[in-house]
């Protein structure tokens, strides 16, 4: 591509202004010269991005460094509370609104029941109240507000903020163009479970790495795939439905339309499943479950183990198909870890040719439940920092 000269200049001004933020976003402060060092850049280079950020007040002086002869060197900050941004999560039974600073420190939070997603007016109208309560009660100018990411249940198209399919919810094609204008603020969407990957590769338990799968466990299962700090999403936005790989030919029916998925075996309602296929007592939710795991319910003993069977099989499924670095879990599951983690990492890795327990890792999620929600927060930021799309 062939530009204009001045626009040559202005992008790789943009650019180096770009390289430098970020930079300082890692490493909080450093001096000029430690900038134009590590970035190879001149210093009236680094000077004149520098003042331009400070223009934007997204950096500041910060007093001098210890001189080794000359001038002694000016420190400069990168400044979190610069500028805000807001995270909302849909969940099938709740809606979460956060508002963040650039460290996605999370400064408001606030929620609402949903008893139908159908019902998208209202939750429309809630989540624009309660972004609408916070930016007054903050004082906020929109100026300082990059944006508004959104964690959605299903197949997410974000360039066309629409919420695709969603199975587990019996909904499809939902915009979310609307509350752009509503809002007078940027929209942005994802998909939860690559929210949350998203979020575990910037803030979480692997931020420094490269090649990630996230597996969200809740009613279904959703899966989330980072390669070399992007989203991998594919040609249709559907990339890493691992949920809905056959794992049982003519298995138990799915809500997808297909019979056998992973996810109606080793999601949250697999495990109640697997109880009551035992002879388990009814059970309300997997903690209670769990429950009768610990006080030594042979029962309870029993469905855990087959619903590890699954769980490790889609596991190894994942770990032939892409040979990640780290798979991470999250959902409420993780936080009865002592009962299942280490026997599913034994299962996961029974002898075979492929691979050893060490070429991946399996974590658990460090964010917990904030894992989509401050992804989603972190979507507007995208394009403060980065060059690139992080998407593919
Ligand atoms: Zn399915």
């Amino acid at each position: 591509m062939l530009l204009p000269d001045n626009l040559v200049q202005e992008t790789i001004k943009d650019a180096n202004g770009k390289r430098i933020l970020n930079l300082l976003y890692k490493e909080r402060r450093l001096t000029k010269q430690e900038i134009a060092q590590s970035l190879g850049l001149s210093i009236p280079t680094v000077i004149s991005n520098v003042n331009d950020l400070m223009v934007e007040g997204l950096v500041e002086e910060a007093g001098v460094a210890d001189s080794t002869g000359g001038r002694k060197p000016v420190i400069v900050r990168f400044r979190a509370d610069a500028r805000y941004a807001f995270g909302v999560d849909i969940s099938p039974t709740e809606g979460r609104v956060i508002l963040t600073d650039l460290d996605c420190r999370i400064l408001e939070e606030d929620g609402f029941p949903i008893q139908e997603l159908r019902k998208y007016e209202f939750i429309a109208d809630q989540v624009c109240r309660i972004i609408g309560e916070m930016i007054r009660r903050r004082t906020l100018d929109r100026k300082e507000v990059l944006g508004v990411g959104f964690s959605l249940p299903g197949t997410v198209n974000e360039e066309s903020l629409l919420l695709q399919n969603a199975p587990n919810l019996g909904i499809a094609n939902i915009s979310f163009r609307e509350f752009a204008d509503r809002l007078a603020l940027p929209v942005y969407t994802e998909n939860e479970a690559n929210a949350a990957a998203y979020a575990e590769s910037v803030l979480g338990v692997v931020k420094d790495l490269n090649n990630l799968v996230y597996i969200s466990i809740t009613k279904g299962i959703g899966t989330g795939i980072v390669i070399k700090d992007h989203l991998y999403k594919g040609k249709n936005k559907r990339a890493g439905e691992f949920g809905h790989m056959t794992i049982e030919a003519h298995g138990k029916r799915c809500n997808c339309g297909r019979e056998g998925c992973w996810e109606v075996y080793a999601s949250e309602r697999g495990l109640l499943n697997s109880y009551k296929e035992c002879g388990g007592r009814a059970a309300q939710g997997i903690d209670e479950v769990f429950e009768h795991v610990q006080e030594g319910e042979p029962t309870a003993a029993e469905a855990l183990d087959k619903y590890l069977d699954y769980f490790a099989i889609g596991i190894q499924n994942i770990i032939l198909m892409l040979d990640p670095d780290y798979v991470v879990l999250g959902g409420d599951i993780t936080r009865h870890r002592d009962a299942f983690f280490e026997e599913l990492v034994r299962k996961v890795f029974v002898p075979n040719s492929f691979f050893a327990q060490g070429d991946t890792k399996i974590l658990l999620s460090k964010l917990g439940k904030n894992a989509s929600i401050l992804g989603a927060a972190l979507l507007p930021m995208q394009t403060l920092f980065f060059l690139n799309e992080k998407v593919i």
